[in-house]
C-alpha cells in the first residue's frame, strides 16, 4: 500500500497486477454453446477445488459477455491449451486473428478446441461475485488428458515448459491432500 501526501491510502494497483504476474498457469479457452454456435474466451483463473465432487472454479470478469451467457447455459468446456496454441490464447482474448484456422470439436453437445492438452466439460453449480469478477464453481461431469506439453502464462508472457524431466515433489505422508493435483500418487497405506 502507498500513501498519498494527505494520508489517504492508494492501491497499487499496477504493483498488485506484477506482483500477481509471478504465479505461474496454464491458459484454458472456455467454451459455450450460445445461440446456435460456439463461443470462447480465453482463462488462466481455472482452479481445481475439490474431487470429491470434482468442482472446478473460474473466475470471469463481470464486463464479459461470457460472464452474461454462462448462467443461462449451464454447461461448459474447457480446453487446456497446448505449448503451440498461443495463437488461439490472443483470439479468444479479443485479438482477432482472422487468419486463423479454428478447430472445434464436440462432446455431448459442448464445444472444445481441438489440439489441446486436457478437456473438461463441467456445469455451473455456484456463482459468487468478487468484485469486478464472479467465481463459478462448477461441477466436472467428463475430462480427457493427452501428452501434448501445456502452454504456460508467467510475467504477462506465454512460456514453454524446458527440459525433460521434472523433480518429484517432496512431502511428509500426512500432507498428501495438499497435493491432489494432477498425477501426483499419494503414498500407499
Ligand atoms: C492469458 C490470458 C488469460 C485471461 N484470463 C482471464 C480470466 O481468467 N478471466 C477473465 O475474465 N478474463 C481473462 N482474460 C481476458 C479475456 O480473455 C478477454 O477479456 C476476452 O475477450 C473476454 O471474452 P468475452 O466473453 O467478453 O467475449 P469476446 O471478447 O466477444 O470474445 C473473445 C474473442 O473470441 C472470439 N470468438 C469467440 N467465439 C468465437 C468463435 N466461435 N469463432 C471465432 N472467434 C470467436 C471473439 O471474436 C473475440 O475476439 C484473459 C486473457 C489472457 C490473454
Amino acid at each position: 500500500m502507498e500513501h498519498t501526501t494527505n494520508a489517504q491510502p492508494v492501491f497499487d494497483t499496477r504493483g498488485f497486477r506484477h506482483a500477481l504476474g509471478r504465479f505461474a498457469s496454464g491458459i484454458t479457452v472456455l467454451t459455450v454453446h450460445h445461440d446456435g454456435r460456439p463461443h470462447g474466451m480465453t482463462v488462466n483463473s481455472f482452479v481445481s477445488v475439490s474431487l470429491d465432487p470434482p468442482l472446478i472454479l473460474v473466475s470471469l470478469d463481470n464486463r464479459s459477455f461470457m460472464h452474461r451467457v454462462l448462467p443461462g447455459v449451464g454447461r461448459f468446456g474447457i480446453s487446456v491449451l497446448a505449448q503451440n496454441q498461443d495463437a488461439l490464447s490472443n483470439h479468444f482474448a479479443g485479438r482477432i486473428a482472422p487468419d486463423l484456422h479454428i478447430r472445434f470439436i464436440s462432446r455431448d453437445g459442448v464445444p472444445l478446441l481441438e489440439g489441446a492438452a486436457a478437456y473438461f466439460i463441467a456445469r455451473v453449480e455456484d456463482a459468487h461475485r468478487a468484485g469486478d469478477h464472479t467465481l463459478y464453481i462448477s461441477r466436472v461431469e467428463h475430462f480427457e488428458w493427452n501428452d501434448e506439453r501445456p502452454l504456460l502464462f508467467y510475467g504477462g508472457q506465454y512460456r514453454h515448459i524446458a527440459g525433460e524431466k521434472g523433480q518429484p515433489v517432496p512431502y511428509a505422508q500426512d500432507d498428501y491432500s495438499l497435493f491432489s493435483i494432477g498425477s501426483f500418487d499419494p503414498p500407499v497405506r
